[in-house]
């Protein structure tokens, strides 16, 4: 099979790539081991995303309001979001609309497992395996790197590693009288009992609740951190689903070579102190659609523009994340200190701003201030 693009992996990334090519009517092959996958994430989504992507209201099964941020010795901030909320979606429901949202607008979509890349005359040549134990080969002039955390599309292709790999881990439990309580509330837990260098979450879905804790791959055994976080949140429930995955928490160094670019968990592109990485997964999905279009319509745009672009967007949120995680999520003083800072309305409201909408919007020079020095008398005092 001949294609203009092939894109390996049909999550957020793969999917919006492929739908931004296969509108604007270049051959696309989108590429998916297992079209049923649930992905293990939160499945919580900025409103920017859901108007940007125009996610209907179906797949938006929550709207959360309210949220509370507790530190390790047990104080409890609470905020509501005067002017928006957290969307709530089941990855399992919200990957299958954005893939066959892309079949529909002209993408070939190819359950089937994709195995080795190699590169061939101005071009790729991919080995996948199709159902039956068949293999199959797909030529594509450019190719789009997918699929996720592990990318085998990287590694053949000899990118650089993806470097700061967390794991996390998460329960779905049936909502119930005991969990009632979290119908509108995401909790948000700073503590080192229950992640040494990252947070544990309770979201509310649909029909369940989900609860789940990260910590930095290798560190500490993540499912005791669970067992212990479920333990401090004294809920008797058993869970009925349990999942968890590696999340890469570091642009790679590079994530554009020849003709081939990486998007999304391939190309590390979860931002650090949230893990949030299904905006950037579809945000870079898009940006390097549009990059490849140009590139093919002679504008003269190189596929290096994609990285370039993104870098420039976003690079400032990834580098301010990077900075609060080093320097706030390293010890259980620290951490109260940090959630201290969190009762500041001022504070809640550009943490607000800036995740839904992604903008970083300069406070005026008398809020910086006094964020600063109340940054700065609680790390004195610790608390
Ligand atoms: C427990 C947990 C909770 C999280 N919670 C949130 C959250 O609440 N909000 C948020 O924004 N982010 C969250 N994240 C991060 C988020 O899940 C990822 O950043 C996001 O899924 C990245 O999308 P992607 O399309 O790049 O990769 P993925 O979603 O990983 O998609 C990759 C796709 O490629 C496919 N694939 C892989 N290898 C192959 C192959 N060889 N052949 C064919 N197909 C292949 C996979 O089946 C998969 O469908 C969480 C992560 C974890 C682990």
């Amino acid at each position: 099979m001949n294609v203009d693009v092939a894109v390996v992996g049909g999550g957020p990334a793969g999917a919006s790539a492929a739908n931004e090519l296969a509108k604007k009517g270049l051959s696309t092959i989108l590429i998916e081991r297992n079209l049923s996958n649930a992905k293990p994430c939160g499945g919580a989504i900025p409103l920017g995303l859901i108007e940007e992507f125009e996610i209907p209201d179906f797949l938006v099964e929550r709207k959360v309001t309210h949220m509370a941020v507790r530190s390790p010795k047990g104080k409890m901030v609470t905020m509501t979001m005067p002017n928006g909320f957290v969307g709530m979606v089941r990855r399992e429901r919200f990957d299958k609309f954005l893939r066959e949202r892309a079949a529909q607008n002209g993408a070939t979509l190819l359950e089937s497992k994709f195995r080795t890349i190699e590169e061939t005359n101005g071009g790729y040549r991919l080995s996948l395996d199709i159902k039956g134990g068949e293999t199959m080969e797909v030529r594509s002039k450019y190719v789009i790197g997918a699929d996720g955390a592990n990318s085998k599309v990287a590694l053949d292709l000899a990118f650089p590693p993806n470097e700061f790999k967390a794991v996390a881990i998460q329960q779905r439990f049936h909502s119930c009288e005991e969990l009632a309580r979290y119908e509108n509330l995401v909790e948000i837990w700073y503590d080192g009992e229950v992640s040494p260098d990252f947070y544990a979450w309770v979201f509310p879905k649909a029909d369940h609740i989900a609860i789940g804790t990260g910590t930095e791959d290798g560190k500490a055994n993540i499912k005791h951190l669970q067992a212990r976080f479920i333990e401090k949140l004294g809920i008797q429930a058993k869970p009925y689903y349990e999942e968890a995955a590696k999340i890469p928490m570091h642009p790679r160094k590079t994530f554009v070579k020849g003709n081939a670019m990486l998007v999304g968990d391939a190309a590390g592109l979860v931002t650090p102190s949230n893990g949030e990485g299904i905006f950037f997964a579809m945000k870079s999905g898009k940006m390097s659609a549009e990059t490849l279009i140009d590139h093919i319509q002679g504008k003269g745009s190189p596929l290096s523009m994609y990285e370039k672009k993104f870098r420039k967007q976003f690079g400032i949120i990834f580098k301010g994340l990077d900075l609060m995680q080093s320097l706030y999520y390293r010890n259980d003083r620290l951490r109260e200190s940090f959630v201290s800072i969190l009762e500041d309305e001022h504070v809640q409201q550009i943490s607000f701003d800036s995740y839904l909408y992604k903008k970083m919007v300069p406070a005026p020079l008398w809020v910086q201030l006094k964020i600063t020095a109340k940054n700065l008398y609680h790390l004195a005092i610790g608390k």
